[in-house]
């Protein structure tokens, strides 16, 4: 025993970020305390798989606990960091105030409502286990509850599935909720027609998938119309509530609204002190520390740095990755007493999975689409799950469902309430509720189209208020 003082490194948040900064520095003379408000790592690229219930929750998370066992300089602790104090170098949870040398930041970001958090229960959006399974329940509700109210004779009510956000998390979900309606479910109901839902993407800028080259967003939008998917782009949500999304005064019902759009980084960035970005994210120097505090260190979703080309890095995994390794090995160089290097984020490409063989991919100037994309979704993405046996589970998973169509999570748990269903539209509407909905669509749609609406009878004018946009001469713009 030689009383030397072993530094004190204490990340939180065991995302790509964290955990890849514990496991770097896992075989350095310092002692780890990781803490997450989540026993688990969620391998999140995967959520929309339990959303959609193609995997179970258990085949895309893992215990941080178990992934870091093994490590005997690293302490995992279950708690949600509420605040720092920098000066005193302490990291506040409810109980307890945890000492550190070190501190390294790891916790992430959610999506954002633009300031309508009002929106949230009527349009969940995907980011933890818990979203996707609230999802996967609204999604296989909603057939349920129109196969019983239609069996009942008691009309039937448009099966709508809006997604906000044309990001790659809306699409994911747009092209598999499209082959779940038109493939898994197709011939499973005898009252409802599953092929007859519409999944309808809106984005608000003028492509889908923004950050991808141009070419790729015109071929993701098409593989999605061939899957059945109506995309419509500069659609801007102005309201969301219990059975319709609002685009200035064109309503859209529909039983499930999903929320994929905007940025809100977690609320600890602000506790730091230091300068943030409008979506929350702490602006650090280019060694990841954060101004006048070089042994605090914030980093992934929650960090805001500019490449070279002085474009904001982009929130995904690789760039966490990649910041934890760094942030280690800076901390190692310190240790050493040598100097501190900058970051730089090595972009090995991006890929966004589609549905079935669809899928783009974009490798610098290698832009690819299509089923080649699509493999190398698959093989990238089951490289990086966590887990030997999660990656063979989830590879057997999906040979099987791409050989049968068959997805083997269909379970719904919780409550059986849908948000809004008794107030959605029925195709037997009276003519008292057809004139309202005709007077909230105005008299003949946004911008002077779909002027056939009300023309031949209430009844009618109902069931073409509900297919808006097919009943339309021109293309629907909102
Ligand atoms: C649906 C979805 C799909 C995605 N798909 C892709 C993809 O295909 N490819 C890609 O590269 N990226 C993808 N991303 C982005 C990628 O997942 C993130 O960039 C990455 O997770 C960021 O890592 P991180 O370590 O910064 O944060 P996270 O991985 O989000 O980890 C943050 C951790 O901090 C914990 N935490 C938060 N607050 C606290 C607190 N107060 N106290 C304690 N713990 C806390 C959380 O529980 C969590 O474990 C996707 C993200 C989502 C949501």
């Amino acid at each position: 025993m030689t009383g030397e003082h072993i530094p004190r490194v204490v990340i939180v948040g065991g995302g790509f970020g964290g955990l890849q900064a514990a496991r770097k520095l896992a075989h350095s003379r310092v002692r780890i305390t990781l803490i997450d408000r989540k026993n688990h790592h969620t391998f999140q690229p995967l959520l929309y798989q339990v959303a959609t219930a193609g995997l179970s929750p258990g085949e895309i998370a893992a215990p941080i606990r178990w992934i870091l066992r093994g490590h005997k300089n690293i302490e995992v602790l279950l708690g949600e960091v509420q605040d720092f104090d920098l000066e005193k170098r302490l990291v506040k949870l409810p109980d307890t105030d945890i000492p550190y040398d070190y501190l390294i930041v790891a916790a992430g970001a959610s999506h954002a409502y633009f300031g309508h958090d009002e929106w949230e229960p009527f349009a969940p959006g995907l980011k933890t286990i818990e979203d996707a399974l609230e999802i996967r329940r609204r999604v296989l509700l909603a057939f349920e509850l129109a196969e019983r109210q239609a069996a009942s004779g008691d009309g039937q009510v448009a099966l709508n599935f809006v997604i906000v956000g044309g990001g790659p998390t809306g699409v994911e979900l747009a092209g598999t909720l499209a082959e779940i309606s038109r493939r898994v479910l197709a011939n499973e109901f005898l009252s409802i027609d599953p092929k007859s839902t519409r999944i309808i993407l809106l984005e608000g800028g003028p492509r889908i998938l923004p950050t991808y080259a141009e070419d790729l967003s015109r071929s993701a939008e098409e593989q999605l119309r061939q899957l059945g998917v109506e995309v419509h782009t500069s659609a801007l949500v102005t309201k969301v509530d219990a059975a319709a999304v609002w685009m200035g005064e064109t309503q859209l019902p529909a039983p499930v609204i999903l929320w994929a759009a905007g940025v809100s980084a977690s609320p600890l960035g602000r506790k730091l002190g230091a300068p943030v970005d409008r979506a929350g994210r702490v602006l650090v120097n280019w060694d990841l520390s954060i101004p006048g505090h070089p042994e605090v260190f914030v980093i992934g979703d929650l960090a805001s740095l500019k490449d070279d080309q002085g474009k904001t890095l982009p929130g995904v995994a690789p760039v966490a990755m990649q910041e934890g390794a760094a942030t280690a090995g800076n901390i190692e160089r310190d240790l050493h007493g040598e100097a501190r290097q900058n970051f730089h984020y090595f972009d090995k490409g991006n890929l966004a999975t589609i549905g079935r063989a669809a899928a783009v991919a974009q490798f610098g100037k290698l832009h690819i689409s299509g089923f080649v994309a699509w493999l190398s979704w698959l093989f990238v993405h089951i490289f990086f799950l966590i887990g030997f046996r999660n990656r063979l589970i989830v590879l057997i998973q999906w040979a099987w469902s791409y050989l049968t169509y068959e997805r083997g999570a269909r379970l719904i748990t919780g409550s059986q309430d849908l948000p809004g269903w008794t107030e959605l539209p029925k195709e037997k509407e009276s003519a008292d509720s057809a004139e309202k909905l005709k007077s909230a669509y105005g008299p003949t749609g946004p911008d002077g189209m779909c002027k056939r609406i009300g023309a031949s009878g209430a009844g009618a004018a109902t069931k073409v208020l509900m297919r808006f946009p097919v009943c339309c001469h021109q293309p629907w713009k909102i």
